[in-house]
């Protein structure tokens, strides 16, 4: 087991002896992102400790999760104080917190709580564990060290967390370590149903309309190995939906059977954010990476400037069954 970084403990003395602290996430925040974000926010507030979470990108605020408690406390990254302890939580490498970089660079102390295997361990402590199968996973193992009780509202943020990184508990993520926590989570207060609902059963009229673009644009390529399909700025003012809609969409393109890798383009302003997918073992986050991208083996993205069919012509040959593989 590769663990990067120090022990839980050290962690917690960080955490707990903070005069002042911010918690931020990845920039485009998905649901372990938020939950992690928010669970430790909810977490140190119960210990006393002075915490604001904040967003990586003030313009994409991840309302797909507001149903979460603590989303309200959000704040934009700019015109913050710099705290005593910036707390990056399911961060790799301090690029990946966008606006909120300068203000992590201005604290006197960056903790990195995380699961990503290509954690630089940007901090002066860090705690990444890519075994764990969400960044909420592990922060919710490091409650009883920081001497966290965990409320309900706690076990909610970790377990959407964990719901989300893991597929709703089908990735290949998904052990008995997980079942385990999420277990621990739900006696603690979560609710599985009312999670599921709020985070994939409450679409707006504008996202079935581009989950319905998504699907009738999937495409089989490279003999039959990959699939993919794609989102642009333009669909969105035909359907009046908003990017952070699209977080969920590449699921459904991974639902064709038989291929090894999928991928969703979301082409906006000039450039495209590539999700990409792997179902059957092939390392795509070595793949995001000589993108400039990063991530898990299973479950990794990358930015490219150009048009969309510069970056699946670029993309599909190094795919399985592509011709530069
Ligand atoms: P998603 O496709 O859901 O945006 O991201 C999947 C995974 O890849 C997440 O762990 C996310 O943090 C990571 N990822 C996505 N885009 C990038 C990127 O541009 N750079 C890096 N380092 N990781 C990314
Ligand atoms: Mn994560």
């Amino acid at each position: 087991m590769r663990r990067i970084g120090v022990d839980a403990a050290a962690v917690s003395e960080a955490l707990r002896g903070a005069r002042s602290v911010v918690v931020c996430g990845h920039v485009n925040p998905d649901g372990d992102a938020v939950g992690s974000v928010l669970g430790a926010t909810l977490a140190l507030q119960s210990l006393g400790v002075e915490v604001v979470p904040t967003l990586a990108d003030a313009k994409a605020a991840p309302v797909l999760y507001a149903f979460l408690p603590g989303f309200p406390l959000l704040q934009a990254a700019e015109g913050l104080e710099p705290p005593e302890v910036f707390l990056a939580l399911d961060v790799p490498s301090l690029p990946r917190l966008g606006a909120a970089e300068g203000l992590a660079r201005a604290s006197s102390r960056i903790v990195v709580i995380d699961h990503h295997p290509d954690n630089g361990s940007f901090g002066a402590v860090n705690w990444a564990d890519p075994t764990a199968a969400a960044t909420g996973q592990t922060l919710w193992r490091l409650l009883p060290s920081l001497g966290v009780k965990p409320t309900p509202e706690i076990a909610r943020c970790c377990y959407v967390a964990l719901m989300t990184d893991t597929g709703r508990f089908s990735y290949g993520n998904t052990d008995a370590d997980v079942f385990r926590d999420a277990a621990e989570m739900v006696s603690a207060g979560a609710d599985p149903f009312h999670t599921y609902t709020a985070t994939y059963e409450s679409q707006s009229a504008a996202a079935m309309r581009l989950l319905g673009l998504v699907l009738s644009r999937v495409t089989i390529a490279n003999g039959g190995l990959v699939a993919y399909s794609w989102v642009t700025d333009g669909d969105l003012d035909e359907t009046h939906g908003i990017m952070a809609e699209t977080e969920n969409l590449v699921d459904v393109v991974r639902t064709v059977g038989g291929v090894d890798a999928v991928f969703l383009v979301k082409c906006a302003e000039g450039s495209c954010r590539v999700s990409l997918r792997s179902k059957t073992g092939t390392d795509i986050g070595e793949i995001a990476r000589r993108f400039g991208g990063g991530g898990h083996a299973a479950a990794a993205g990358f930015t490219a400037e150009g048009s969309l069919d510069d970056v699946v012509g670029s993309l599909l040959p190094l795919l399985p069954g592509g011709d530069g593989e």
